[in-house]
Order: structure tokens, then sequence, then C-alpha cells
């Protein structure tokens, strides 16, 4: 049965409801639901009956008590933080809020117009707010904002929404939301966020990124699941298979635990593959290195077997709250992720990847009306040179404490790879100058995420140490398809033979320049590819920690042989169903435990 909380008729109603979205991070969480309402409430509108005119009223009089004790805690928190503006504000908030016109107003709107409380409530303020649209005095404009912040509050105490935010949750839920920045899941309370569930995004999104990052599982890209659960419902998450599965009956309840248990024991099991190498039958060996966006990830990395670091995303480093990121914080970070590292293999830290989806509050302004195809990495860096050069500083600095690699994100042609190159000369003759110690043979290397990178590979071969396929933005655009766009999700498609060919012309390219060629997109982090890339010829993989060890069990279980007959056979098909379903027959007919769906 289809029904939105929204209608009045459904606020108890306990039916099961199952929901496929996007597998984003793997795991499976039973928990409640904590609603996160980052968008403003759209206020439910339903007729009631003479007879329910008194419990509406207590049910508005309830919310008005509640709404009227969090503005008095919120004032006591405010004032034992800091005084000013903020206070102010709330004053006008308690005001209004224990007007007695105020609440007159919405108890005759019931009781005279037979409607729902939210409804009423909506109404008046937006009457309101019109009458103070028309003044020509300014400060009783603005008051409209005011107005807009107390119907919110109200109607989130009305639908039992809650307003908290996400660093002060403190018991553990599965987090529901329309939509997640990057910069809200690296600042939320991760120990009890157990789960994320979400309207919107797309598997390679940096915030399905961070959940795995993080080892959370995650369904996204549901479209309008924020819409039909309310707090405290529970909730399964499946991260497996991309499933949720609201208000679960016992039964279900029960089927899940026993899941879960298995997935436990699959998990288990897979961290018995941490101590051997990742190496085919027939001996080929090829290196599994960890994505990290943060320091602290660098204890799984180790802990999952990383043979070094292959993408560290700094830009998360600028994210961070109160995070300057001067050259002696940069200096501090890249050493803990080296030292850490050391003796597990190189770190490949990527130079600052900002802009796309990850915008940096306060670094700069990033309004524009394409941030996909505009000012984003080393675009960014090339015309920021000031904070390219002290990155680098700080890398290098680092760089007595390992093996340092690094790496230049989003580079399309020939002319931003010789500048980069050429900051970075500078910078050691600056840092040679100045006396600082540091590693001379820092490898460089260039990602290849743009198609024009991808088509002049040979020629950005020989110029570097090493290559790194960034399949998560070479996908989107190869194909021109958004990957944080759930609604075109099924577009983002790693075995189309264009990007499949692609892939092969810049591992050969590579090869036959003399470099390795790794990947760092998510396809090296997915087994169900694994079998295809080594086919390829592709040297590295690298990905999120937790993901290294069922790779590896795979990789372990095959020859090349097989793996290069698989290519030959789908290299020569024309269309990525046809390529889907022989490699998931294959994988299928090869690995019973890990059901490819
Ligand atoms: C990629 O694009 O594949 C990649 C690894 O970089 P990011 O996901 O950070 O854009
Ligand atoms: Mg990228």
């Amino acid at each position: 049965m289809e029904f939105d909380i929204r209608d009045k008729s459904t606020y108890s109603i306990t039916t099961m409801r199952i929901m496929k979205g996007i597998a984003a991070s793997s795991g499976i969480v039973i928990g409640k639901v904590f609603l996160y309402a980052t968008q403003s409430l759209k206020a439910p509108r339903y007729i009631i009956s003479d007879g329910d005119i008194t419990q509406e009223s207590i049910r508005f009089k309830d919310a008005l008590s509640r709404a009227k004790e969090d503005l008095f805690a919120l004032k006591k928190k405010t004032e034992r933080d800091h005084v000013g503006k903020d206070l102010d504000i709330l004053d006008t908030h308690i005001m209004m809020i224990q007007d007695p016109d105020f609440e007159d107003k919405i108890l005759d709107g019931i009781e005279s117009r037979l409607m729902n409380a939210e409804c009423i409530i909506e109404d008046t303020i937006q009457l309101m707010i019109s009458s103070l649209e028309q003044s020509q005095d300014e400060y009783l404009r603005e008051r409209t904002m005011d107005l807009y912040d107390i119907q919110s509050r109200l109607l989130h105490q009305l639908m039992y929404i809650e307003r908290a935010s996400l660093t002060d949750i403190s018991e553990e839920v599965v987090l529901v939301a329309n939509n997640l920045l990057p910069s809200e899941v690296l600042t939320m309370n991760k120990k009890f966020i157990k789960g994320i569930v979400l309207d919107t995004g797309g598997k390679t999104s940096h915030t399905a990124i961070l959940a795995r990052a993080f080892e959370i599982p995650a369904v996204i890209g549901l479209s309008s699941v924020s819409q039909k659960v309310a707090n405290s419902d529970m909730m399964i998450v499946d991260g497996n298979h991309g499933k949720v599965i609201l208000r679960p009956n016992r039964q279900t309840i029960d089927e899940y635990k026993s899941f879960l248990e298995q997935w436990e024991l699959h998990e288990a099991e897979m961290l018995s593959f941490n101590d051997l190498s990742a190496r085919t039958l027939d001996g080929r060996r090829v290196e599994l290195k960890a994505n990290i966006e943060i320091p602290e990830e660098v204890e799984s990395s180790v802990s999952h077997g990383a043979e070094g670091v292959g993408l560290y995303r700094s830009e998360f480093l600028f994210m961070r709250p109160g995070e300057h990121a001067s050259e002696d914080e940069q200096f501090h970070e890249y050493s803990r992720v080296m030292k850490g590292m050391k003796d597990h293999g190189p770190v490949t830290i990527r130079t600052i990847d900002v802009g796309g989806d990850k915008m940096i509050p306060g670094l700069e302004d990033f309004d524009e009306e394409n941030p996909i195809l505009g000012w984003r990495a080393v675009r960014f860096c090339l015309s920021r040179p000031d904070i390219f050069k002290i990155q680098l500083r700080a890398m290098f600095r680092a760089s007595v404490y390992g093996k340092l690699r690094i790496m230049f994100p989003m580079i399309s042609g020939i002319e931003e790879l010789d500048q980069v190159i050429e900051i970075v000369e500078e910078v050691k003759r600056e840092c040679r100058r100045d006396g600082i110690a540091f590693d001379d043979r820092i490898e460089l290397g260039s990602m290849i995420e743009v198609p024009s990178a991808a088509l002049i590979a040979d020629i950005i071969a020989k110029k570097v140490d090493f290559l790194s396929i960034g399949t998560n933005d070479l996908i989107q655009y190869t194909i021109a398809v958004d990957r944080g766009n759930e609604k075109i999700a099924y577009l983002y498609e790693p075995l189309h033979p264009g990007v499949l060919r692609m892939v092969k012309m810049i591992i050969d390219k590579g090869h036959e320049a003399g470099v390795p060629v790794g990947m760092c997109g998510e396809m090296a982090a997915d087994p169900f590819y694994t079998v295809v890339l080594l086919g390829l010829g592709l040297d590295e993989f690298s990905m999120s920690p937790a993901a290294i060890p069922e790779v590896k069990r795979i990789i372990r279980s095959v020859s090349m042989d097989d793996a290069k007959a698989l290519v030959s056979v789908i290299i020569g098909m024309d269309s990525y169903h046809d390529i889907n379903s022989y490699v998931r027959n294959w994988m299928n007919e090869r690995f019973e435990v890990f059901n490819y769906e």
C-alpha cells in the first residue's frame, strides 16, 4: 500500500514498505529514523470534522508550548555561548510565539474553517507576511523572515520532525534526508549515525564516497523517502542491495537479523585476506591501495591491507569547520598520513580538487551555472597559485616521512600539465633556497578523468611517472551524465563500450610509454568489475579501505588468461546491456558467495 505521512489518516499506520534506490555504501543496519529536514516543510492540508476541533486545538497548543520551550532552551544556550544578534532574534521569536492574538487567530481558524492546524498556521502566517511585505518600513519588511522561522518551528513540532543539528545527535539512528552535503557528512556525529538514506544522489557523489569512507551503510537516490517516514519509525537499510524497508514487520526484522549475521561472517572472512598479496592464480601481481579523505582513515587502510594510498582527497582538509588549512596545518595533516603509512607503501596526495560538488565555504565564490564543467581542480589551482604553492610546499615538507607521490586532478590538456610541473619546479627551488628538506624523488602523476586527456594519454604519459584513471568523472564526462543525479543514474554505466574502449586506450598508451596505470575511481572498488580491469591490464586499484579484501579475493581466484579472455569477448560487443549481462553471468558462475544482482 502506498501512503504519505502528510495525510492525516496515515499518522498511525504501520504498514511495511520497501523502496529501492542506489546501493551507496555496503552493510546492513536496523534502526530508528532521524529525519533531517534540510528543506522548508510543506504543510499538509486536510479537512477535519466538528468532532475533531478539540483534538486539533490541543495538538496545536501542545506544539506551541513545545516550540516555546525550544526557544527558551535555545536562548539559554545562546546566552551561555555568546551574546549579540542571535539573542535579539530569539527574543523577537519568543515575543511572537507568546502573542495571545496569534494563538487566538489559529484556534479560531481551526474552528471556523474546519481545517488542520498546519494548514491554518501556514495561511495565517502567509497573510501576516503579505501585509508586512507591503510595508514601507524596512524593519517591518525584514520581520517576514522571523515569521517564516516561526512557521517552520511550529510545523516541525506538529509533524514531529526534528530541527536538530547533525553534530548533536546522541543516540544511534538512521539518518534520512532529502539531500546531504559532503561537508555535513564530514562534520556529523558519526558515532551515532548508523545508516544514511537520501532522496537524492548518485553512487559516485562525494556524499556517497564519504559514507563508504566512514563505513556507514547507505542507500541513496530514493526520490521521496524523506516524505514517507516520520521520526522514530523503524527502518532497515540494506546497503548491499540498495534497499530500504520502512516500518518492517517482525518477520522481516528477524530475516534481516540473520542476513546481518551472515554479512558479519562474510566481513570477518574478508579480513583474513589482509596479509595476502593481490596476485592472480598465474602470478600477475597488482597493487591495491586506499582512497582516503581524512588522515583518520590511515588506520583502516593499514588494517585492510592497503599497499599505500592511491588517492588522498586533500580538499576535504579545507572543508573542516574552523580549518584555514595554513601551510603548517596542511604539513601536520600530510605528515600524519605519511607517518601512518610508513612501511605500507607510497602516499599519493591529490592536489586540491575543489569545485563541482565540493564547495568550500569562505574559500572562493563558486557560484557558477555549470560547476561540473567549471572552475574546478587544477583550473582553480592555476588561477590561485598562492593557494597551490602553499599546498605543494606543505607536501614537500611532509615528503621526508615516507614515499610521496603528487597527483593532479582534472588535467584536460598538455598546457595545464606543463604549467603545473613548472610550478612544482618553482616550489622545489624555493624550498632549496629556504633550506627546507624534502625528498627529491617525489613522483608526479596525472589523473585521467577528462575525455580529452584520455585521448592524449600517450602524450601525458611521457611527462609523468604514473597515470590514475578517475572513472567517477571520466564516465560523467564521456556519457554526459551527472554523477550525482539519481534521475539519470541508469545511464551512468562503467561498462558502456565507449568507457571500456577509453579505459583500454589509457592503459595501453600508459604501458607503451612505460608508466604504470592505476584507477582511483569507484569502478576500481566494485568487485563486479575487478576481472574486467585485470583483463584490461590495470596495474593498481585504489579504493575505500573496506573494499580492498573483496577485490583481493576475486583477484586471487582468477588467472590472467581467464581475465583476458573475458575482455576479448566484451570488447567486441555493441551494447552495455549485453556486456553487463555477459559479465554478470561470468561472475555468478565463479563467485557464488557474492551474488551479483
Ligand atoms: C574520479 O573522478 O574518479 C575521482 C577519483 O575523483 P573524485 O571522485 O574526487 O572526483
Ligand atoms: Mg574526479
